[in-house]
């Protein structure tokens, strides 16, 4: 039994009962975490705006038995632009459910926590939500240990900086030598040399200059359609939530 304190992004609301919500926090020191706030829908609770979805708040929590009640709540930032856009609003729902799956609960992960918080500044500022979205998602999986392997090649060894031929089905990269290739298995896509190199620039940036990067639109094409494919492949599950934005185009 204990109460603590931990600064959080809350990653999803669930309403529970009549009045109460369930919420996902990703906390610096405690990682991700379920929490119930009691009341929290209520239109005059002071939990209302601290625990909904994308908020950043300074919680009070009280822990028993594996599970964590929320005391109080002070609210930090509200990242209204994601709430007041449709559009970003289904990117950042997306980008929650992938850091929900790819995180083990109550491990602290400081790296998790700091990579949500420059990934929703800046969609909340974002011009191009899809990419912003996509560079983040593909960080994510990279510093959870599900980094695509694109600096040498997988049979002759040799540093990659150009085009290169990759397969997800086996996770492998080779160069464009013609014996190479031939040990490559399973369906190939021909990654350009503009792709492979943005894909190394979000693996390894440091995290203030991960969006610092301009692309030319197919490149930007090219790298949204692989952070799609290596996602579903890594996490075996099909993410649809994105499919939404379709609709709306
Ligand atoms: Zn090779």
């Amino acid at each position: 039994m204990a109460h603590i304190r931990a600064k959080g992004f809350v990653l999803r609301d669930q309403p529970i009962g009549d009045a109460d919500r369930l919420i996902s926090l990703l906390t610096s020191q405690y990682g991700l975490i379920t929490a119930a706030a009691r009341g929290a829908r209520r239109s005059r609770s002071p939990l209302l705006a601290s625990t909904q979805v994308f908020a950043l708040s300074d919680f009070e929590l009280f822990h028993h038995r594996g599970r964590y009640t929320v005391d109080s709540a002070e609210l930090i930032e509200p990242f209204l632009g994601l709430h007041q856009d449709i559009y970003k609003m289904i990117c950042a729902a997306h980008l929650a459910e992938v850091f929900i799956d790819g995180l083990r609960d109550d491990l602290p992960d400081r790296a998790s926590y700091e990579l949500w918080g420059w990934s929703t500044s800046e969609l909340n500022h974002s011009d191009d939500p899809l990419l912003t979205v996509h560079t983040a998602q593909l960080r994510l999986l990279s510093q959870t240990g599900l980094k695509p392997p694109l600096d040498h090649c997988g049979f002759c060894g040799t540093n990659l900086n150009g085009s290169v031929l990759f397969s997800y089905a086996t996770a492998s990269v080779s160069c464009l030598s013609s014996k190479c290739q031939s040990n490559l298995k399973g369906r190939r896509i021909h990654l350009s040399g503009g792709t492979a190199a943005c894909i190394r620039h979000i693996t390894q940036a440091p995290l203030p200059k991960l969006f610092s990067f301009t692309v030319i639109e197919d490149v930007r094409n090219q790298l949204i359609e692989f952070s799609e494919n290596w996602l579903t492949e890594q996490m075996e599950k099909k993410y649809t939530r994105l499919d939404m934005l379709k609709d709306l185009e």
